[in-house]
């Protein structure tokens, strides 16, 4: 699939940023908001990477400005089953085909599975006499993938916390009330992610403070049905799990990406604080063929 002119010969380097979330998710910019906030930002590129969904694409799309290209993508919910408990990751899957039957089957399926656990994590909190809804924390999702930041939303409200990073700490959302949700295989999300013509990237892969990381031998065995890259340059990676992650990278083969992770202000960091070389995003639009780049 050709590249689209993403930034003008003779200028300074694209500057890309390939992971962000909008509305559609837990981000708190709509998609038509992030696209407008991406060039504010200096961006020639963004991807807008939804958790499980793809519904941000077309406003997105429809409030491109001229200029900036846009990369549809999503963040799907994995999990990798080979220890017990199993462990959650995050895959990014870039320029698939929306349409895909599977893709769509199994992505409807964690959405619902979101739902299903930020009920019970709402259940759990008013069990122990703590002041928050369902109602509000559907309203906070506002029709979009419900996750842990609108129950955080639901706790700032409610005057328990006072920041999303507070609801994050061990005894809110980060251990105490935090409920294991249905995911998706992650060997099984890299070969849909492939067969809808799309191209996965494993996000933050070493990224501990979340907490528990695959070991590298999980990441060598997807490489080998079909991962392309990793992402290296991310808010919640120390200097030497980066430097880890590239080193990894490049003894497989595989591209490594930066990002910002942007979640508006459900989090702190910036658009465009972490950015991908041109070389790699090239290569990423190069090997899908789902969707083109816009
Ligand atoms: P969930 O997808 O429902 O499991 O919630 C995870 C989401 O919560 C991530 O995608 C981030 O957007 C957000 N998140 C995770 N940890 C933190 C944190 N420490 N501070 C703020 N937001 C966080
Ligand atoms: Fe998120
Ligand atoms: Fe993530
Ligand atoms: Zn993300």
């Amino acid at each position: 699939m050709s590249v689209p002119p993403y930034h003008p010969a003779g200028s300074s380097p694209a500057r890309i940023d390939l992971h962000a979330h909008s509305t559609a998710s837990d981000g708190t910019l709509t998609p038509s908001d992030l696209v407008v906030a991406a060039v504010d930002a200096g961006l020639d590129v963004v991807a807008i990477t939804d958790h499980d969904t793809t519904a941000g694409w077309a406003p997105a799309v429809a409030a491109r400005p001229a200029g900036l290209t846009l990369v549809r993508g999503a963040e799907l919910s994995c999990r990798w089953y080979g220890v017990e408990p199993s462990i959650s990751l995050h895959l990014l899957a870039y320029l698939f085909d929306p349409t895909e039957p599977s893709l769509v089957a199994e992505l409807a399926r964690l959405r619902a599975a979101r739902e299903l656990r930020a009920e019970r994590i709402v259940d759990r909190l008013r069990a122990d006499g703590v002041d928050v809804t369902w109602d509000e924390v559907l309203r906070y999702a506002a029709g979009g993938s419900v996750g842990r930041p609108h129950i955080a939303q639901a706790l700032i409200r409610a005057g328990l916390v006072a920041t999303t990073t507070e609801a994050f700490a061990p005894h809110w959302l980060g251990d105490r009330y935090r409920l294991p949700k249905d995911d998706m295989d992650v060997f099984t999300a890299v070969r849909l992610v492939r067969a809808a013509g799309g191209v996965p990237v494993f996000a933050h892969p070493r990224a501990s403070r979340r907490g528990r990381v695959v070991p590298d031998a999980v990441i060598v065995e997807l490489a080998a049905v079909g991962l392309f890259g990793l992402e290296a340059d991310h808010e919640d990676h120390s200097p030497d799990e980066r430097a880890h992650v590239r080193a990894l990278a490049a003894e497989l083969g595989l591209v490594v990406t930066g990002s910002s992770d942007f979640h508006g202000t459900n989090k702190t960091v910036r658009l465009g604080a972490h950015t991908t070389a041109p070389e790699v995003y090239e290569r990423i639009v190069a090997a899908a063929s789902g969707v083109p780049a816009v």
